[in-house]
């Protein structure tokens, strides 16, 4: 069953549509990988489903939720309760240490500090690195900021993780130990995660790949 529906979506910036009428859905706790050239329209997809940008043309569901019908303030609060994010550069408070960091999501929801602080290690630790909690993150490695990024994006349980190439700054090596540690947190919390990504060995992590082109979503099924 869907949790999350984007029907005809369309999008343009320019002469050049973005999207040309891509259709794509995730089901609860799936993670699904957007694959597809540079420019073919997955960043604006992502963008599309998460709630950030408003299609032009098309409709986009969350459970029995029209997002696309939302005002811009509804829109954010749903954005805040339901959905983690994690962008290609991890983009952490550079003045908060990295508990900091993954507490703020709890802090801006008033939970309190402690018990804000108690769930930030649990999941400083789940993604392995327990040793930054006191560090900034200008003092840290690029794949320790990507799973502290991580951390951050499913502290509030939410039931989808949006990932914009939450692998695209790193090496291989480094990249891959992200994603996997994405695809089991998020499993182990039951949360969906849509990815864009071209790296094949990344998206090798999903369970369902849809191609992006010109526009269009197609599931690989169908490709193929
Ligand atoms: P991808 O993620 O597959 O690389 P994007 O969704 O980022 O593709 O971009 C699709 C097309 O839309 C590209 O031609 C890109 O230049 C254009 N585009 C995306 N975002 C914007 C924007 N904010 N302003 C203008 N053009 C944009
Ligand atoms: P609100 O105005 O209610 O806060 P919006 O949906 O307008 O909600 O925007 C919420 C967030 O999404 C903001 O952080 C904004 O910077 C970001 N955002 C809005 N439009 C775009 C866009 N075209 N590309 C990337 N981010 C965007």
């Amino acid at each position: 069953e869907a949790l999350l529906i984007g029907v005809d979506l369309h999008k343009s910036f320019g002469p050049t549509p973005a999207l040309a009428g891509a259709s794509v859905s995730v089901r609860a706790g799936e993670v699904v990988a957007l694959m597809g050239p540079s420019g073919s329209g997955k960043s604006t997809l992502l963008h599309c489903l998460a709630g950030i940008l408003r299609p032009d043309q098309g409709r986009v569901h969350y459970r029995d939720v029209e997002l696309t019908g939302l005002s811009d303030t509804a829109r954010s609060a749903l954005r805040r309760r339901e959905f983690g994010f994690v962008f290609q550069f991890g983009q952490l408070v550079p003045e908060l240490t990295c508990l900091e960091n993954v507490a703020l999501p709890l802090r801006l929801e008033r939970v309190p500090r402690r018990e804000a602080e108690r769930r930030a290690t649990e999941w400083l630790d789940r993604l392995e690195v327990t040793d930054v909690a006191r560090k900034r993150p200008g003092e840290i490695s690029g794949g320790q900021g990507q799973r502290v990024a991580v951390a951050r994006a499913l502290v509030t349980n939410p039931k989808v993780v949006f990932a914009d190439e939450p692998t695209g700054a790193l090496d291989s090596l480094n990249g891959e130990r992200v994603m996997r540690l994405l695809a089991e947190s998020a499993r182990e919390a039951g949360a969906a995660v849509l990815l864009v990504t071209h790296e094949p060995r990344v998206a090798a992590y999903s369970d369902r790949e849809v191609v992006v082109r010109d526009g269009r979503a197609r599931s690989l099924e169908q490709v193929a």
